[in-house]
């Protein structure tokens, strides 16, 4: 009762790295409300998969496991999610913003006539006053995240509503495991009870899966492009010294709309967060919606010619000059002094 509730990605026999992270961030909220952490499984063949919900701090797995829910389907799954939430009624339920949770969730939000806010890029717990009706909330989920083209960054609350739900994006929160686990249970979900033959009246024919060219989030350093880099044939100094570190190339929405890099490599709000051990910015000014990408790394070196760029602010090293002629001497730096 009133627990916070994840929904759960099983991809074959491996659980998706968001709804890790969100059992992490599941776990750290519970703490504070003094209370459980919940996740929800569903498709076929998931035994053992519990093992890694336990691990990242879940105390009750609910499993829903039917050969025909092998695949993400809307209706079943939704019927499913749906009954699951009214019936174990938690105050939280949270949701990965895949293409599955951004199809899942509003859907759940609209069956049980409750607030939802997407792509949160951060949650937390706290109270609030509302002035007109005299009433003070507290323990409310702190739904944040940027609103008006990135210009602000709104705190969402849904004072009135239970589950307060919301997604997140994949790398936005960081995945911890918990020695030892949790000391968990399965609750196993009836199917044929929960469903009918009209939930299944859609038939996938064929399912085609692009694998990720690259991978950008688990990469320890980064060098990142932005417009002032100038040209897609300027992008290979980049791809130089990212090669010479043993990193990968990213970059900003500006490089990516000019077609200096693809758009798989973009970093910030819109495009992937990552937070790795170097980032380094070239030709980047660090607008908000950037830096909303980026700005966990442990280290970043900015390098612009403009001495006041806002990137600057929030870099550990910042060189003023032109990439042109600053990254070559790197490359040639490292060339010669790594092993
Ligand atoms: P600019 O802002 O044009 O900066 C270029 C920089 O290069 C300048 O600081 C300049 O001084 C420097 N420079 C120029 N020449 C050189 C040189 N030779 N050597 C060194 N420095 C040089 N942006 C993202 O990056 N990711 C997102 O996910 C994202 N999502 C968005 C979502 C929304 C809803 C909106 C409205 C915007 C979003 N943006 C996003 C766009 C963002 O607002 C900025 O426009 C963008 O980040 C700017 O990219 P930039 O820094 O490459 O370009």
């Amino acid at each position: 009762m009133n627990n916070i509730v994840v929904y759960c990605e099983a991809n074959g026999n491996a659980i998706a790295e968001v709804s890790l992270e969100l059992l992490t961030k599941a776990r750290s909220l519970a703490a504070q409300l003094n209370t459980q952490v919940e996740g929800i499984l569903i498709g076929d063949d998931l035994k053992g998969l519990e093992n890694q919900l336990y691990a990242h701090g879940a105390n009750i797995v609910h499993k829903a496991e039917d050969p025909r829910l092998v695949h993400y389907q809307t209706l079943p799954h939704a019927k499913i999610v749906c009954d699951i939430i009214e019936k174990e009624m938690p105050q939280i339920g949270l949701f990965g913003a895949t293409p599955v949770g951004r199809d899942l969730a509003p859907r759940v939000a609209s069956k049980l006539k409750s607030g939802l806010t997407a792509d949160c890029t951060s949650l937390e717990i706290g109270e609030h006053y509302d002035k007109k009706t005299d009433t003070k909330y507290e323990n409310l989920l702190y739904q944040i995240r940027p609103a008006f083209g990135g210009n602000i960054v709104a705190t969402i609350i849904n004072p009135d509503t239970r589950p307060q739900l919301a997604t997140v994006r994949e790398g936005v929160m960081k995945r911890e495991e918990i020695n030892p686990p949790a000391k968990g249970k399965v609750k196993n979900w009836k199917v044929d009870e929960l469903l009918s033959k009209e939930d299944f009246i859609v038939e996938i024919i064929d399912r085609h899966i692009e694998e990720k060219k690259v991978n950008i989030k688990n990469s320890g350093i980064i060098v990142a492009g932005g417009y002032g880099v100038g040209s897609k044939e300027n992008f290979d100094l980049l791809f130089q010294l990212a090669d010479v570190l043993g990193g990968e190339v990213g970059g900003t929405r500006a490089a990516v709309d000019a077609g200096f890099i693809d758009h798989d490599r973009q970093i910030g709000q819109t495009g992937v967060t990552v937070r790795p051990k170097l980032y380094i910015a070239c030709g980047i000014s660090g607008q908000i919606q950037h830096r909303a990408g980026m700005m966990e790394s442990s280290m970043i070196i900015a390098i612009n010619t403009d001495s006041k760029a806002p990137i600057n602010s929030i870099a550990d090293y910042v060189i003023t000059g032109d990439f042109e002629e600053i990254v070559p001497k790197l490359i040639n730096y490292y060339k010669k002094n790594s092993k």
